[in-house]
């Protein structure tokens, strides 16, 4: 079977941005982001952060997409946790320091459940496009998303970035509801509302692992 069919129109899931699937091998739940492009195969690939991120050409339909991740489990299980073991391992935090962090992360969560929708709803009226819900989670290297059904998910960590930071992946996630891809159109809506997105970006990428509870407890304790 093809993965290339010129006729054949994705289902909408195709289009959720983004796509991930996960699947336990053998007890450890592993999840793939999917992301579309123009290409020709499917590869996979895990980044230093432990991210695991499948490549598939555009059109390719999700059941091909699971069954290439399927057929690849062990491959991807074992790359995986060789990249793992690699990593040093963290001092574990003490019961007092565990405490704070737990106290520290529920606050944040808290906040950001009360500012983030603010912050959408004021950024909304120059986007435009619909909404149905905001969710807050903490995804592990993730800021945000835009699903195809209009669920807005933000990072709970984004508390702890300055604030035109945190309107920046509010305006990113809202241009999806309008631009479900990041292509010149998309970026051209992100800069007539933020038009240092770019720098933006840039300082997620610098400053993004040093939006954690640990790293916020160690500078101000
Ligand atoms: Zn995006």
């Amino acid at each position: 079977m093809s993965f290339f069919k010129p006729n054949y129109k994705p289902a909408n899931e195709s289009y959720q941005y983004p796509l991930s699937r996960s699947f336990l091998y053998p007890d450890i739940e592993l999840v793939c982001d999917v992301h579309f492009s123009n290409r020709k195969s499917i590869t996979i690939q895990i980044k230093e952060d432990l991210t695991i991120h499948v490549r598939a050409p555009l059109y390719t339909k999700p059941k091909q997409v699971n069954t290439f991740i399927e057929s690849h489990k062990s491959w991807i299980y074992e790359k995986w946790i060789a990249l793992k073991e690699k990593i040093p391992v963290k001092e574990p935090l003490s019961p007092s320091e565990m405490k704070r962090a737990e106290a520290l992360e529920r606050k944040f969560r808290k906040a950001a459940k009360e500012y983030i929708p603010y912050r959408v709803e004021y950024f909304h009226q120059f986007t435009g496009g619909n909404y149905t819900s905001i969710t807050i989670r903490d995804q592990k290297s993730r800021w945000g998303s835009c699903s195809s059904r209009g669920t807005l998910s933000f990072n709970y960590r984004l508390m702890m970035a300055p604030t035109h930071i945190l309107d920046y992946v509010v305006v990113h996630e809202l241009c999806h509801l309008t631009h479900m891809n990041h292509s010149k159109e998309f970026w051209s809506m992100v800069e007539s509302i933020i038009p240092d997105y770019k720098e933006c970006k840039k300082w997620l990428k610098e400053h993004g692992n040093e939006l954690s509870i640990e790293a916020y407890l160690a500078k101000y304790n």
